[in-house]
């Protein structure tokens, strides 16, 4: 019989491809590494990413976790017995638990449910992410958004079609869509999806459109994006893996509308006719041939859709008008660092724009 340890070590290589953390998305942004359980790691790099069972009977054509013959598993209270044991240690600091499905989907939610409440019922009160199982009964995910910090139940891909092209057994209409609302209400706010991008062949215009009805009707508090990774012995190995560049930039795209409030129409121009999206900066690419803001008068929409002026810049140049007219860079108060990328939009009222980047430093 494997030990606890082999166990963790095999049920964590096997979440890696689940993001699930803030901090993983920004690691994306540089890196394709996923984090997993990691004993000498801090901050967002000490969530334990564990799955229950290593095995599954679904047969989504891009998962390893459906080609392993291992059939590692853990009961719930031994799950909840291991990361108590890492986390009274402080070798970690939360959990993320999902699983495969080797059997019934009911009797797997069950168990992801009963080591939540295990870990509740004898003091954890630490941060807990509850993966939803396509499928999932209301009541289930009822009790899980009460037990969890988020839950979440990745929508994968954009439609009907392309589910088919990735799964003969999932619905996407029945064992996703209709999930997700039954999460929405359950968890308003704390709830995340994920797609992964390239795996059924979407085009961007169509993870767009499903994107931005997602943030419409189910009010997740953030979607993820991984690129597809054709991995080996999976029905898509030979497949060409996605870009990494490409999920970077729908990290990109989804910032433009759930931080900055871009609209569809304003982000509709950035695909190609062919509903490509263009490997650029996608807000340096909004500004180009837009006229520069004066930042004495900008509302905080107009001063964010600036490139290099974040909401925090944006706040920092309303406050600093109140006290003073802006007719400089300088007047501005923030970092240079941003401004490089500003300057080039913004119009300073009150005086010529005689402020350069030369003049700055
Ligand atoms: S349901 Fe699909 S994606 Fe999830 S573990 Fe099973 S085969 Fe993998």
């Amino acid at each position: 019989m494997p030990g606890c340890g082999e166990k963790l070590a095999k049920l964590t290589s096997g979440s890696q491809y689940d993001v699930c953390m803030p901090g993983e998305c920004m690691q994306m942004l540089t890196s394709s590494a996923c984090i997993t359980y990691n004993q000498n790691a801090s901050g967002c790099n000490r969530m334990l990413k564990v799955l229950l069972h290593g095995s599954c009977s679904y047969d989504c054509a891009y998962c390893p976790v459906r080609v392993d013959r291992s059939r590692l598993s853990f009961a719930p209270r031994e799950l909840a017995e291991t990361f108590f044991g890492l986390y009274r240690k402080n070798l970690v600091g939360g959990l993320f638990l999902s699983s495969g499905i080797p059997y019934d989907t009911d009797d797997v939610m069950s168990e992801l449910i009963e080591t939540a409440r295990i870990l509740r019922n004898e003091g954890y009160a630490g941060y807990l992410h509850l993966k939803i199982l396509p499928g999932a009964q209301r009541p289930d995910i009822n009790e899980a958004a009460q037990l969890a910090d988020r839950i979440s139940l990745n929508v994968e891909t954009t439609g009907e079609s392309r589910l088919r092209a990735l799964s003969g057994i999932k619905d996407y209409a029945g064992d996703i869509i209709k999930r997700l609302g039954w999460i929405a209400e359950a968890a308003p706010g704390h709830h995340t999806t994920q797609l992964v991008i390239g795996a059924a062949g979407e085009t961007d215009r169509e993870i767009f459109n499903c994107v931005t009805a997602l943030y419409e009707q189910m009010l997740p508090s953030r979607i993820y994006y991984s690129a597809f990774k054709a991995l080996p012995k999976t029905r898509l190995a030979s497949r060409e893996s996605t870009p990494a560049w490409r999920s970077r930039r729908w990290y990109q795209m989804d910032y433009l509308i759930r931080e900055y409030g871009f609209n569809r129409t304003e982000l509709l121009p950035l695909l190609e006719d062919c509903g490509t999206l263009q490997n650029d900066d996608p807000k340096a690419l909004l500004a180009r041939g837009r006229e520069p803001v004066d930042p004495n008068v900008a509302s905080f929409a107009d001063l964010v859709h600036v490139p290099g002026i974040g909401t925090v810049t944006a706040r920092a140049i309303i406050q600093a008008r109140e006290h003073r007219t802006i007719r400089t860079p300088r007047d501005l108060g923030v970092p240079g660092s941003c401004l490089k990328r500003a300057l080039p939009h913004l119009a300073f009222s009150g005086a010529a724009r005689q402020a350069t980047l030369a003049g700055f430093h």
